[in-house]
């Protein structure tokens, strides 16, 4: 569809590496991703409103989910010097988030019916977020939750998008995504 072309061109002119649109249902979500978050790796969870506990029930989530029909899914490769390079990450971090409020900024501008942003991990909205310090949301207009919040599995969303989910050795994969329904006859 030409529409969905412009999407993922207009992702790919600002800097993604791969972008796809597919419809929701091709999308696999599991409950059990939330047991994940708890084990809090990322060191997240219960630190990000955007991310669990806080970002809401699971079953919830997953319903919200499905109740939109397509997903705007691209992801950021970043090189780092090797598997150590923590500066390196952290660029790669930062350049994603700057993909990603690019992206949001251009779909911003679409007239979609309804539209949802998801992102890699909690919200780096603010530079520290309220959470961690018990205060409310500051931006909870402009907050983006993470896919795996809302119970999405990245690396099957990868695959039934077209990409990898990792891309090669020394390299940090990072995904976006942005949930939407449309009208034709707006676009
Ligand atoms: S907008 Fe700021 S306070 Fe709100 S979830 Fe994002 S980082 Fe946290």
């Amino acid at each position: 569809m030409e529409f969905f072309d412009r999407l993922t061109g207009t992702a790919l002119a600002l800097g993604a590496y791969r972008a796809a649109v597919i419809p929701v249902s091709d999308v696999e979500t599991d409950r059990s991703f939330r047991t994940l978050c708890e084990q809090n790796v990322c060191g997240n969870y219960g630190k990000n409103h955007m991310c669990p506990p806080d970002a809401g029930d699971i079953d919830e989530l997953i319903g919200v989910l499905r109740s939109f029909k397509y997903i705007f899914v691209y992801q950021s490769v970043g090189t780092l010097e090797d598997s150590f390079d923590i500066e390196g990450m952290a660029e790669a971090a930062k350049n994603h988030r700057a993909l990603m409020m690019n992206i949001i900024g251009e779909c911003n501008k679409i007239q979609f019916k309804r539209r949802l942003y998801l992102g890699a991990g909690g919200c780096t909205l603010c530079e520290v977020c309220a959470k961690r310090t018990n205060e409310k949301c500051r931006h909870p207009d402009r907050a983006v939750p993470s896919l795996e919040a809302y119970g999405v599995n990245v690396s099957a969303l990868a695959k039934a998008a077209g990409m990898k989910y990792i891309n090669g050795q020394n390299t940090v994969t990072y995904f976006g995504a942005v949930l939407f329904d449309f009208d034709d006859e707006k676009l």
